[in-house]
């Protein structure tokens, strides 16, 4: 099924060498960045429900990806991704183990591949062509799996799919679900009932829902099946009973007694429970009647009012579903019949350049606007400038735009017979578009090529990037400035009162001369704004490594921050090495040679130390901040040396600071359980790590333990 003909499938094409022209090396190489890029992407869409890229991009990947397992079978292992579901469960959850695991289904695409999977399980069962084998066809919908309990036709828990073995608990959310019953109706069901099912939300839900959240001021989803994940894996029940989710029935888990022989049986008796079951079900004999079926639910796909993205074929008879069995993380018995993306052809007006939070510069079509698959669009993601000189896409030219699955429409390639005349090939800026710093695109330490991001450095001062590097750098591991926190930062930047960093100290008096004092603001009163002048006094000074690690320059985290600090003997040292470290100078190779600081984080300071803007930045803040030394470990602890892991609630802790605690008292932290860990710190809650510690005999202590051992 893995091919590497993505283009002739619509899908948006990648810059990729023909997989029999790579060497062994490469293709692990590419193999190895795909996994990354990819476990990226099924976090933000499973745990975070808010997906980094389409489907139809995220899909393409994924082919390229199992394409190279295909042909490199020595790149495949237990960790392989063609061998996973889903997600694990998130932290916050309590956990639910499925009796019975909630696997995936197999994709296909074209209609010959549809034939193939008849063929293939004919084959499988020794069938020939003409004994009698029925499916059943049912669209596909567009939410997220779940699993719903019922003993003694009572419904007792309930849970999503998780990474397949291992689901989230969200009983308490989907008894708010009107269309899901407490009991199940009538007398015949049996004892035991494991109903699975799609939760989803209508299209118009959605719309409603999201012009709620622009109202608020918060996240919009970008479809709705986000919108129907994030609005299930909520923490507070009230808030999903507050959202407008529905429920389809198509499969089961653990039961006492079959009510039927047959999946067409089966979804019958779930309805007559009283589950919602979708009409569009239908029994099919041949390959033929399972295509005719697959269009004539597309051709009613936009007037559902719910998102579907295909059809599901799956084998009739149990018994054979049972015979066939699985291979992997799919059953052999069904496969689903994506539909191909939706496109249309429009004008591109112009090129706008966006600059995210974190400085990514973002290019986005403006197009003229059209109707795709009944949506009005009028732009267009062009991922990154790669993208742009690859499919050499120009103000002026006719484009294909598609939308596969989502609202974030993408442009598949130029109509090149109708470019005007005398266009030119986009120049992507080299300099930020909100604060005119130089915008630069880092490179890979490994492999040496330069990131597909253009980042803007001008981190300090660029509007774009400006709140979010505030917030950073008044938070707690950073200069830990009290009761200046998130929400007065956004109201303090929005109101003109502190734009810079280094403003933050001059507000004290600034507010003096001010008319408008911030004593007389609603909200806040003399003893907090006192209180907030006395936070800001007390960081005047401040050990270099907390301010290094608020600056925000990209790769200095905390640990790097103090790695550097212990390294240079004072902030001017390291900034003037930091300004001279242009590449292959012998400052550049100061720095690399540094324990734990590599090419990347050299590159990144050189960027940050050579942005004039962040330069008079800093001289600002310093006129105001004086530097103490770093702390140093408090190597008497009897958790110096150690390997720690938290695991589970806890509850006088942050993971943040439990992290920051462990490290001042020297200890290291690790996310997970080895035979290297020399603690584990339980709080309520705790799964799979305090069973491991169990099994390899690793110690494991409580919270309140781990006060007593540090002294606190
Ligand atoms: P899948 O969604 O392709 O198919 C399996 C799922 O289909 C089942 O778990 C079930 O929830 C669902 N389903 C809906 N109707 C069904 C029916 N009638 N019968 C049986 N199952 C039905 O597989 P997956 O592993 O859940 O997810 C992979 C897909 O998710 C990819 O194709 C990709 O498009 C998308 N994805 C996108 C991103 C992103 O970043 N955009 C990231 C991860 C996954």
């Amino acid at each position: 099924m893995a091919s590497d003909d993505a283009p002739s499938r619509k899908r948006g094409p990648r810059p990729l060498t023909p997989i029999e022209d790579l060497s062994p090396r490469r293709a692990k190489l590419e193999y190895s960045r795909l996994a990354e890029e990819l476990a990226e992407y099924d976090r933000r869409y499973y745990q975070e429900d808010s997906p980094a890229v389409s489907d139809a991009d995220y899909d393409a990947l994924r082919q390229r990806y199992e394409a190279l397992e295909k042909a490199f079978p020595e790149l495949s292992s237990d960790v392989s991704l063609t061998k996973k579901v889903g997600s694990a469960p998130a932290e916050k959850f309590a956990k639910i183990k499925h009796v019975v695991p909630m696997l995936s289904l197999g994709n296909v695409f074209a209609e010959e591949e549809v034939h193939e999977f008849v063929a293939r399980v004919r084959r499988f069962l020794g069938f020939s062509d003409e004994a009698p084998l029925f499916f059943t066809a049912e669209p596909k919908i567009d939410g997220l799996s779940c699993s719903l309990r019922y003993e003694k036709g009572a419904l007792v828990y309930a849970a999503t799919r998780g990474d397949g073995y291992e689901g989230e608990d969200i009983t308490a959310n989907i008894r708010t679900l009107e269309e899901i019953p407490q009991r199940l109706h009538g007398e015949s069901w049996p004892d035991v009932l494991e109903a699975r099912g799609e939760v989803y939300m209508r299209r118009e839900d959605f719309f409603a829902l999201n012009e709620r959240q622009a109202a608020a001021n918060k996240p919009l989803f970008a479809n709705p099946r986000n919108s129907a994940a994030g609005s299930l894996r909520q923490l507070d029940p009230k808030v999903t009973a507050s959202r407008p989710l529905r429920f389809f029935a198509y499969s089961w888990g653990e039961v006492s007694v079959m009510p039927s022989d047959t999946q067409y049986g089966m979804v019958q008796a779930l309805a007559s429970f009283g589950l919602p079951t979708n009409p569009l079900t239908k029994i099919c004999v041949s390959a033929e009647e399972m295509l005719a079926h697959f269009r004539d639910i597309e051709a009613r796909r936009a007037t559902l009012g719910y998102d579907i993205d295909g059809v599901v074929y799956k084998v009739d008879d149990i018994g054979l579903q049972i015979r066939l069995g699985f291979v992997s993380r799919a059953p052999r018995w069904a496969v689903a019949h994506k539909f191909p993306a939706e496109q249309a052809k429009t004008i591109v007006r112009g090129i706008d350049i966006n600059v995210g939070r974190t400085g990514a510069l973002t290019p986005i079509a403006r197009l003229e606007p059209v109707t795709v698959g009944g949506v009005v669009v009028s732009n267009a993601t062009l991922h990154n400038e790669d993208e742009i000189a690859r499919k050499d896409i120009r103000v002026g030219d006719t484009v294909v735009v598609q939308r596969a699955g989502d609202v974030i429409p993408q442009i598949v390639e130029v109509v090149l017979d109708k470019r005007p005349e005398g266009t030119k090939p986009y120049e992507f800026p080299h300099v930020c578009p909100a604060c005119g710093s130089a915008a630069v695109r880092e490179i890979d330490e490994k492999t040496g090529e330069a990131d597909v991001v253009r980042r803007c450095t001008g981190s300090l001062v660029c509007p774009a990037q400006a709140i979010e590097r505030l917030k950073h750098f008044a938070s707690r591991n950073a200069m830990d400035i009290e009761g200046l926190g998130d929400k007065q930062i956004e109201a303090f930047f929005e109101e003109g009162l502190i734009r810079t960093a280094s403003e933050i100290f001059t507000l004290a008096e600034r507010n003096r001369a001010s008319l408008t004092k911030l004593e007389n603001r609603e909200g806040y009163g003399e003893t907090s704004v006192r209180n907030l002048f006395v936070a800001i006094d007390a960081r005047r000074s401040v050990p270099i490594n907390r301010f290094l690690f608020a600056l925000g320059i990209r790769h200095v985290g905390e640990t790097n921050a103090k790695r550097l600090a212990r390294h240079f003997a004072d902030f001017a040292s390291l900034r003037d090495t930091a300004r001279e470290a242009a590449p292959g100078s012998e400052a550049r190779e100061r720095i690399e040679s540094i324990e734990g600081i590599g090419g990347v984080v050299a590159e990144a300071l050189y960027d940050f130390f050579a942005e004039k803007h962040n330069e008079d930045e800093i001289e600002a803040l310093l006129a105001h901040v004086t530097l103490e030394p770093m702390p140093q470990i408090e190597s008497a602890s009897p958790v110096a040396g150690k390997t720690v892991v938290f695991t589970g609630a806890l509850e006088r802790l942050t993971r943040e600071e439990a992290k920051a605690q462990a490290e001042r008292f020297g200890a290291k932290i690790s996310g997970s359980v080895s035979k290297k860990t020399d603690l584990v710190v339980a709080g309520p809650g705790a799964g799979s790590k305090l069973a491991k510690a169990k099994e390899l005999g690793v110690e494991v202590i409580s919270e309140e333990e781990w006060f007593t051992r540090t002294n606190q």
